[in-house]
């Protein structure tokens, strides 16, 4: 194997009016989140993971926000797209490690359901994928409850070339 591994980050404001979809799911609460598509800074930040892991750039190259096919696309599309991508260039994603901050909602409850979505695209065991919540301790935009941010890494590996002998 050669491992690789990549790193995303979003954020979102947190506005009245849009659905909140978070890893896919969506989730009642009295805001969503900001955006072009639907929002999804999650699947947002685990794209660009992917992309850089791969060195193929960032989601905002690969699906322009002023692109009317994607207004109010739903990021999973976005996201079975890009694990596409990943699959053809030889790679396997091995695991992912997430951290979701918010003030509001408590997102923990939800995280067995969006583990289940994502690992299901992403072709990732629940030991594989990893999800974190944190507040920012009422500390700006975020701990305002006006931004959801997330963080991501990512490893993925790709199998030896068949036929080169090991060293
Ligand atoms: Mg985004």
């Amino acid at each position: 194997m050669e491992p690789r591994v990549g790193f995303g980050y979003d954020l979102h404001r947190l506005v009245a009016g849009r659905r909140l979809v978070l890893g896919g799911l969506e989730i009642p609460y009295a805001k969503g989140l900001a955006g072009h598509s639907d929002g999804d800074c999650l699947i947002h930040a685990i794209i660009d993971a992917l992309l850089g892991a791969l060195g193929q750039g960032d989601i905002g190259q690969l699906f322009p926000d002023k692109d009317p096919e994607y207004k109010d696309v739903s990021s999973l599309r976005l996201l079975r797209e890009v694990v596409a991508k990943v699959r053809a260039l030889g790679f396997e994603i091995s695991n992912l490690d997430s951290v979701v901050v918010a003030e509001r909602p408590r997102l923990q409850p939800y995280f067995p359901e969006m583990k289940r979505i994502l690992g299901r695209v992403l072709g990732l065991k629940s030991g594989e994928l990893s999800l974190k919540a944190k507040t920012n301790e009422g500390v700006g935009p975020v701990g305002k409850g006006q931004a959801l941010a997330c963080w991501v890494v990512v490893a993925v590996g790709k199998k030896a070339k068949a036929g080169r002998k090991k060293a």
